[in-house]
Order: structure tokens, then C-alpha cells, then sequence
């Protein structure tokens, strides 16, 4: 199941962030995913509580932002709209196209508390 690998990823590139923002957590998380990228979201929401267990990620709010196709007809030079990479232009049935959106696959961005934000320690030792 590749979206098992795609989480992991996912895991990594938050927790080098986090390391490298010095954050005390991480609120949330937000992930652009194109509806072309090849990614079952229900696969993804399934194995996503085993990928973050014991990870920075662990409790922090999972947003998906999900892209739709777009694609240009080059047969009628139309954009439209698809589900699947093979669907043909609504247009004129052409099948040559190129796709201009929906392969996304980006963490979109992170929301930390930092460390001072946090109930305050009582010293400070950095
Ligand atoms: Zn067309």
C-alpha cells in the first residue's frame, strides 16, 4: 500500500520542519493533494493514525485540501475538467491532452506552537 510510504514521507518532511522551527508541537498540517496524484484518500486516512503513532505529527490536525484535474484539450484547445488521467475531452472526445493540474502532492504547510507560546518553563536554558 504506497500511501503507507507516502504518510512516512509526509512524517519526515513535518518532523524536519519541526525540528528545524525548534516547536514545542505541531497544531496541524495541511497536505494538497491532486485528485490525478494516484492516491486513494480513503487508503491514506486508514493507515494515517499507525504512520503518525509516536511521531511529531501524533494529535495534530490532518487537513486535506484535495485539487481537481484540469487539463488542456489539444485537439479543441479547451481546458475541462477529469477524474482520471484517460478520461477524453467533453468536448470533442479527443484523447491528446496535457494535464495542467491535479497531480499535487505537497505538504501545503504546518501549524507549530512554539516554545515560548507554550506555558512558560521556569528557566531557560538556551
Ligand atoms: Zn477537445
Amino acid at each position: 500500500m504506497h500511501e503507507m510510504s507516502i504518510a512516512l514521507g509526509v512524517v519526515n518532511i513535518a518532523d524536519k520542519a519541526f525540528q528545524e522551527a525548534k516547536a514545542q508541537r505541531i497544531d496541524s498540517i495541511t497536505l494538497e493533494i491532486g485528485q490525478l496524484a494516484g492516491i486513494q484518500l480513503e487508503s491514506l486516512y486508514f493507515v494515517w493514525p499507525a504512520a503518525v503513532e509516536g511521531t511529531v505529527l501524533q494529535g495534530a490536525e490532518r487537513i486535506i485540501e484535495e485539487r481537481e484535474g484540469r487539463a488542456l484539450c489539444l485537439e479543441c484547445e479547451r481546458e475541462f475538467t477529469l477524474q482520471h488521467h484517460f478520461d477524453a475531452c467533453p468536448h470533442c472526445n479527443g484523447y491528446f491532452k496535457k494535464i495542467i493540474a491535479g497531480k499535487e502532492l505537497n505538504v501545503k504547510s504546518l501549524a507549530f506552537t512554539l516554545a515560548e507560546e507554550a506555558a512558560p518553563a521556569p528557566s531557560k536554558t538556551r
